[in-house]
């Protein structure tokens, strides 16, 4: 029982059976989750490595469930995403997130990330524009955070979107750069205003010499083509050192914030500007 036999084991793993219940249960429970405001949005400061100062935070969402406690992102929006429960709840997030975001200084921005499902979505840019005339937010100030799985199928919708909301003044950043498909053309093609080099660039096993030389190249092509370059997952001091060093423009990680409650959003920018 060599050929087939991993499968047919694999489908009755007691540990598979179980995720797979668990999932269920999240598909189901997910789609009520908004209406029993279980969900809530945190807010991390991405900062700027010359002066300190909070130029934009990252949407976040988090899911309080009643009995499993916190869900972390990474357990429901894959479900989500499987289910296409993710449209519906990708639009709420970008609804509160820029309701929020209405009431910073008007020099922060709002990043919300955007699962390419909700982009393939019909009417989807006009979603994110009457969510922003709703919140009163002008569109310079949201940012989406796309990766580069979005241009996997390169397909019409990606351009047709990227470019109408771009030609409203929203702004695209690309989001964990080079762990994926990186290829230098989506640079080419879209009007990029950010790349967020990924967490394992910074910290982890894989941080030496190489990664360090990557950093310095893709903050060198940023200054030139004027765009931020953002280091993620940044720690301690000494990462925040290094990647400045390298010429990253923009930081963001626990050494600054970790993902906050809107309330202690505004009091961190209230901080800084009323000290
Ligand atoms: P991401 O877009 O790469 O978001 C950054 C993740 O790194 C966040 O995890 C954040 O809490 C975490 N992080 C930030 N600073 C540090 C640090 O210094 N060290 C470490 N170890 N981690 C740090 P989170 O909130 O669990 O989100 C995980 C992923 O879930 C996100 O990765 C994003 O892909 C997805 N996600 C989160 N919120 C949304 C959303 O509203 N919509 C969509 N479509 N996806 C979302
Ligand atoms: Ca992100
Ligand atoms: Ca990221
Ligand atoms: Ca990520």
């Amino acid at each position: 029982a060599k050929v087939g036999g991993r499968a047919q084991t694999r489908f009755f793993d007691a540990t598979m059976t179980r995720d797979l219940v668990r999932r269920r249960e999240i598909e189901g429970e997910l789609r009520q989750a908004i209406q029993r405001d279980e969900l809530s949005i945190f807010f991390q400061p991405i900062v700027d490595l010359e002066t300190g100062r909070i130029r934009c935070f990252e949407a976040l969402v988090r899911w309080f469930h009643p009995e499993k406690g916190e869900l972390r992102p990474d357990e429901f929006i894959p479900v989500a995403e499987e289910s296409g429960v993710i449209v519906t709840l990708g639009n709420w997030i970008t609804a509160q997130a820029a309701r929020t975001a209405a009431q910073w200084p008007e020099d922060v921005t709002v990043a919300v990330n955007l699962s390419p499902l909700q982009i393939k979505a019909p009417g989807a840019a006009l979603g994110i524009l009457n969510a922003l005339r709703e919140a009163g937010l002008p569109p310079s100030r949201l940012e989406l955070e796309v990766t580069e799985s979005l241009f996997l199928d390169d397909s019409d919708a990606t351009s047709v979107f990227i470019e109408e909301l771009s030609a409203k003044g929203v702004r695209f950043a690309l989001d964990d750069f080079g762990t994926g498909y990186s290829s230098l053309g989506y640079i080419n093609k879209y009007p990029f205003r950010k790349i967020k080099v990924d967490r394992s660039f910074v910290s982890g096993k894989d941080v030496g010499r190489k990664s360090e030389a990557i950093i310095r190249a893709v903050a060198e092509m940023g200054s030139t083509l004027e765009m931020d370059i953002v280091a993620e997952g940044l720690e301690t001091i000494e990462q925040v050192q290094a990647v400045r060093d390298a010429g990253c423009t923009l930081g963001q990680g626990y050494y600054f914030s970790r993902a906050v409650p809107d309330y202690l959003a505004a009091m961190l920018l209230s901080q800084e500007r009323d000290p």
